[in-house]
């Protein structure tokens, strides 16, 4: 055997692939990973058999084909009032997850320190690390998840290279306000930090606040890669597009790397996506559509002895299950999914510094019977 000195050492593999499978091999019901269990516009399937009829099947330029590029391009003009031009600044990717990657990877050095608040989606500390950079974790206060403004100052260094945040954010639903925009701007001015900016759940935005987009921003868009994705937006994110929007400088660098991650992202589903996109399909009854069952899934669970904490966006739900019991949110999250037959996700996998608190992260994109029939055995916990 040839020893591997492993570069992720303590990386296992995610928590989402472990719980769905969990909740597959047990029966259970799945809030756990976060995907919708209702399916696409029919139309949206129509248009990708179609545009593959029409023989739209070989690779994709590497930058995206050209009508999904316009239409990104022409979403950002009218809901933040910026321009990116599609040939320099507009690069299709096969998922969120491919243009954090590439982001990270294209500027990230050893030696440099990129900030990342906790909890953090699991993706970034080991894309940070494999670049040879080295994670600098700041908590999000509990039960708020706000942003601690004077731990970010201190966590700044002459070697600080980047920021990433996530607004609506995954696990807990915590969106940036005006204010938080103002505190970044002001932390980063003058210095060379870049941001990476996680939007993914950007239309999925409740309590009618605004997504504070960093393209809404002069000088934070000068900095930033703003990344977004199609699975969130169209439920299909088993079709994995998404895209990563960013000055002409940083778009160079990110296609350098995208180009030889994964070259191109599919074809026809691009030409698909630009179709819906063009004439901004689907977009704004996204917020309204998720608040509804974000509602529904509240109504449903009180009684329970699980406490809901704010979501203001996204597609999930903390809940404190620190009445029912004071055991590890793993070990509770798989005995759940064993005993009552709800699987969910601990926040810890999306922790490094902070203590996992008592919260489980339930997924609320599913038809209304499913989430009838997972509160019905929640509120029996
Ligand atoms: N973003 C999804 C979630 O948070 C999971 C994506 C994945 O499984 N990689 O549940």
């Amino acid at each position: 055997m040839i020893p591997i000195d492993s570069k992720l050492p303590s990386v296992g593999t995610t928590i989402f692939t472990v719980m769905s499978r969990l909740a597959a091999d047990l029966g259970a019901i799945n809030l756990s990973q976060g995907f919708p269990d209702f399916d696409c516009d029919p139309e949206l399937i129509d248009a990708v058999a179609r545009h593959m009829r029409e023989g739209r099947n070989q690779y994709a330029p590497m930058q995206g084909v050209l009508p999904l590029r316009q239409a990104i391009a022409n979403k950002y003009e009218a809901y933040y009032g910026r321009r990116y031009d599609p040939d320099t600044e507009v690069t299709v990717t096969s998922g969120g997850t491919e243009a954090i990657f590439d982001a990270v990877a294209a500027v990230v050095r050893p030696g440099d320190e990129v900030i990342v608040l906790e909890p953090c989606y699991d993706s970034y500390v080991p894309a940070i690390e494999l670049a040879g950079g080295t994670p600098v974790v700041v908590s999000l206060t509990f039960p708020q998840y706000a942003v601690d403004w004077d731990a970010m100052r201190r966590a700044v260094t002459p070697r600080t290279r980047m920021i990433m945040i996530n607004s609506p954010h995954n696990p807990t639903g915590a969106v940036l306000g005006p204010a938080e925009i103002d505190r970044l701007s002001a932390l980063v001015d003058g210095s060379r930090i870049l941001i990476l900016s996680d939007e993914v759940y950007e239309h999925i935005i409740f309590d009618g606040l605004r997504h504070e987009s960093m393209a809404r921003y002069d000088a934070l868009a000068a900095r930033s890669f703003i990344v977004g994705s199609f699975g969130k937006t169209y439920h299909t994110t088993g079709w994995k597009v998404g895209y990563t929007v960013a000055p002409a400088a940083l778009t160079t660098e990110f296609r350098k790397v995208h180009q030889f991650v994964t070259f191109a992202t599919n074809t026809p589903v691009q030409y698909a996506i630009a179709d819906f996109l063009a004439v901004r399909r689907g977009l704004d009854e996204l917020a309204p559509f998720y608040q509804a069952k974000r509602d529904l899934f509240l109504r449903l669970m009180e009684g329970s002895r699980f406490t809901p904490l704010p979501c203001r966006g996204s597609y999930f739900q903390l809940m404190d299950y620190s009445a029912i019991t004071d055991e590890p949110d793993a070990d509770f999250a798989i005995r759940l999914t064993r005993e009552s037959g709800v699987a969910s996700i601990p926040t810890s996998p999306f922790l490094y510094r902070q203590r996992p608190p008592t919260v489980l992260r339930f997924c609320f994109a599913k038809k209304d019977k499913t989430l009838e029939d997972a509160a019905a055995r929640l509120v029996r916990v």
